[in-house]
């Protein structure tokens, strides 16, 4: 990395770093103002008004709160996303998007969140409403479920909403990756290239899918590397298979949700009693948000320090099955096409990072031979 484009990327990271502290800071100031006044709060009184034009109906006053409430969110933080997401990637030269072609993804991923998010809370408040109490044991469940279904859908529902792709016909070293793949017992449905140049300049490799949904995707940009450099990267996803870490990542998920939907159930309650509502009643909606976001901050340094931990695993499977030093020069490929910084504050790491620093994981492929 230059010199110039190490400045760059620091600017870029400081940047992204006073955009997630703004992104909670916003969030905050929202559920704060809707909350703010006790039993006569904006949440309150719109859930009553929401409430009786469906006259009291629970399924469609449920939907049109969370409805109103999410579409509010997205809009008021349109310009906000917009400056994040399309200016900032502009000015550091990271995208390949027109304008309208980011406003088209935008609606497309709000919609999609504001309709899973409607599907979600639904169930949780239909469980408050049948189970009672208890309804956060059937809320983990669902959301267990959730993400079976999500796996499964994602490569072959959501990710062609925002890129092409297509099985990876001809290239030279198809057959290396896919004698690895078969190397390692891993099921795949196939070798896919990700049509990704045509909106972002960053490049990117994923196992993703579940069963028969399965498959390897590898970006446009990063098919143009060298052949032994992508085949270090393949070997690195292959290494999250081998090593169970979707799985190992989703259990810890599904314990920290546990707990969380728990700590949540206990705070409603208390709301509900409170403000004179019940438990069912979606006017709680902006309490919801606020705790679930708040432990998801909680658990953050706990979920990527297990991530980074995978991601260390997954570069020595690399390594030991793949060459080291073409892994190493993939990586600084990668970090200076996507901007990454090598060194990180050791406080930003903890809290914020799912994959070691560059810096660290090319020191380890560049001296693994000399260790082992
Ligand atoms: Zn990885």
């Amino acid at each position: 990395m230059t010199e110039e484009l190490k400045i760059k990327a620091e600017r870029y990271e400081r940047i992204r770093n006073i955009f997630f502290l703004s992104d909670q800071v916003l969030l905050f100031l929202f559920l704060f103002l809707l909350l703010y006044g006790g039993k006569a709060s904006l949440a309150l009184r719109c859930w009553r008004w929401t409430a009786e034009l469906c006259r009291s109906n629970f399924w469609l006053s449920t939907l049109l709160f969370v409805f109103l409430f999410e579409a509010a969110y997205v809009i008021l933080t349109l310009p906000y996303e917009y400056l994040k997401d399309y200016r900032v990637e502009l000015k550091f030269d990271l995208t390949n998007q027109t304008f309208s072609g980011w406003m088209a993804d935008f609606f497309k991923s709000s919609l999609l969140s504001v309709l899973l998010l409607m599907a979600a809370f639904l169930f949780c408040y239909a469980s408050m409403r049948y189970v009672g109490e208890y309804w956060f044991l059937l809320a983990s469940a669902g959301w267990i479920v959730l993400q079976i279904v999500l796996g499964m859908i994602f490569p072959v529902l959501i990710l062609p909403l925002f890129y092409k792709s297509e099985e990876l016909k001809e290239h030279p070293c198809k057959e290396e990756l896919l004698k690895l793949i078969d190397k390692a017992g891993l099921k795949i449905t196939g070798l896919y290239r990700l049509d990704m140049s045509e909106k972002t300049k960053k490049a990117n490799a994923m196992l993703c899918g579940l069963g028969a949904t399965r498959r390897v995707m590898l970006s446009d940009g990063l098919l143009e590397y060298l052949p032994e450099e992508i085949v270090a990267i393949m070997a690195h996803e292959i290494g999250h298979y081998k090593k169970r870490h979707i799985w190992k990542l989703a259990a810890l998920h599904t314990v920290l949700i546990f707990l969380g939907l728990f700590i949540l159930s206990r705070v409603l309650s208390w709301y509900c009693g409170f403000c004179g509502l019940e438990l069912s009643e979606a006017g709680t909606l902006p309490v919801f948000i606020a705790v679930f976001s708040l432990w998801q901050l909680v658990i953050m340094p706990l979920t990527n320090g297990f991530s980074r931990r995978c991601e260390n695993e997954a570069d020595l499977f690399a390594l030991e099955n793949a060459d080291n030093l073409a892994f190493a020069s993939a990586l600084k490929r990668l970090a200076a096409e996507n901007l990454a910084v090598m060194e990180v504050n050791r406080f930003i790491e903890i809290f914020l990072y799912s994959h070691p620093a560059t810096g660290k994981r090319v020191a380890l492929a560049e001296n693994y031979k000399a260790r082992s």
